[in-house]
């Protein structure tokens, strides 16, 4: 079976959204093992989403729809599929009820409009929205299966899981079945030049390289009847990555090198304080963003002023005086600063120019030095990133992350 993605809305036109539906809808298909070879996004226009659909009818054989089955005018979904089919719509009073009750509890009358949403087409498959007022539809018609679903990826995505996944399960014989390594402070080209004999006499299963700010992703993706096949497959490969390239993995999957720090932190029982400069907080928010990370965060210094440099973390005059604020010097002071005035057993720092201003001959926009300190060891790192400001801080957080992980 090949399915194909249909977006319907012209706010997707007009790049006033990015197209997040077809992103997941797309991952789901790959790991349910359902083939999909084209995408079409299309505006909320009759007769351009009827020809849409003439045209995916021809080449697939399931019709995944997002979009357009909200309540307004422009909302034309159901209607376009019912058209196309020859197929009535019929109002449901079990689902007109559900509506009127979900804007009871909110305390509000159903605009008439929203009457609209308990039509069903004949025969169809009613998919229940948890989280909205748009029921989702799967429609089955001369072997062909039109699957409509609301746009909010809010409502959109708990529908699929629950009863589009079921569903499209008994059409999938070969999933996919993948494993990401994630990579920190090794370029692409040089895990290409590593693995190349590997990768290029591996066709089952296959590797393919990611580069991300910073990082580098490898996705190693097989193709098997069942689960216990593919994971033997895909840890015989991991490890033999492992074993050539080992130290540059930080993480498996989804996991994010903030998890990882701050799970490695908890396993030693260390406490960590951060002083930023020039990535103004970004360290201490990634933290934070793990759960538990209170028990490995002491605490942060966002010392961005020469002054603050001084007072906060007691950062020497002379050396802002004799080296400059983006040096090795203020980068090992700041931290060792921030080990002095915390509670912390471990801390780092950062310094830097972010850019567009403020760069000198001999310090150029994207310097940064990231310092580290613990009770008997300070040390420092020169970086030289390119890109924007957000890009250099964001590189800059991620390295200091690295440095703690190393
Ligand atoms: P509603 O009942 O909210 O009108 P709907 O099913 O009619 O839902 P749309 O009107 O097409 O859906 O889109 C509603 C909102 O859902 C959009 O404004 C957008 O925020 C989000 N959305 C729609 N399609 C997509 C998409 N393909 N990717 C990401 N977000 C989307
Ligand atoms: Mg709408």
């Amino acid at each position: 079976m090949v399915a194909e993605i249909i977006c319907v809305g012209t706010e997707l036109l007009l790049g006033q959204i990015v197209n997040t539906n077809a992103q997941y809808l797309s991952q789901k298909l790959a790991s349910l093992g359902i083939d999909l070879y084209f995408q079409t996004t299309v505006g909320d226009n009759l007769n351009r989403l009827k020809s849409a659909i003439d045209i995916a009818s021809k080449r697939a054989d399931i019709l995944i729809f997002t979009g357009g089955l909200g309540p307004t005018s422009d909302d034309i979904t159901k209607e376009a599929v019912c058209e196309y089919l020859g197929k009535k719509l019929i109002l449901d009073q079990e689902i007109l009820n559900k509506i009127e009750n979900y804007f009871k509890h909110r305390g509000a009358r159903m605009p008439d409009i929203n009457k609209k949403q308990a039509y069903v087409p004949e025969g169809a498959i009613v998919l229940e929205n948890k989280y909205g007022t748009a029921p989702g539809f799967i429609i089955e018609e001369n072997n062909k299966i039109a699957i409509l679903l609301p746009g909010p990826p809010f409502e959109m995505q708990p529908m699929f899981e629950e009863y589009v996944v079921p569903y499209l399960e008994k059409f999938s014989k070969e999933k996919i079945y993948s494993r990401v390594l994630k990579f920190i402070g090794i370029g692409e080209s040089s895990i290409e030049e590593r693995l190349r004999d590997f990768i290029q006499n591996q066709s089952d299963p296959s590797l393919a390289l990611y580069a991300k700010p910073f990082e580098v992703e490898l996705r190693i993706s097989t193709k098997k009847s069942s689960e216990p096949l593919a994971k033997d497959l895909l840890d015989q490969i991991e490890s033999k990555v492992r074993s050539l390239l080992g130290e540059y993995i930080y993480g498996v999957d989804n996991q994010t090198l903030e998890e990882v720090i701050v799970e490695m932190l908890l396993q030693k029982g260390l406490k960590v304080s951060v002083a930023e400069s020039c990535t103004g907080g970004l360290i201490c928010n990634k933290i934070t963003n793990v759960p538990g990370a209170s028990n490995v965060f002491d605490r942060g210094f966002i010392t961005y002023s020469n002054e603050a440099k001084v007072k906060e973390l007691g950062v020497s005059e002379e050396a802002l005086k004799n080296f400059g604020a983006v040096s090795h010097e203020v980068a090992k002071q700041m931290a060792q600063g921030a080990l002095n005035n915390s509670l912390a057993d471990i801390a780092i720092s950062t310094t830097g120019i972010a850019g567009p201003t403020g760069a000198t001959k001999t310090k150029p926009v994207g310097l940064v030095y990231i310092g580290i300190a613990t009770k008997n060891y300070v040390d420092s790192f020169e970086f030289k990133f390119s890109g924007d400001r957000l890009r250099i801080k964001e590189i800059a957080s991620k390295a200091a992350l690295d440095v703690l992980r190393r």
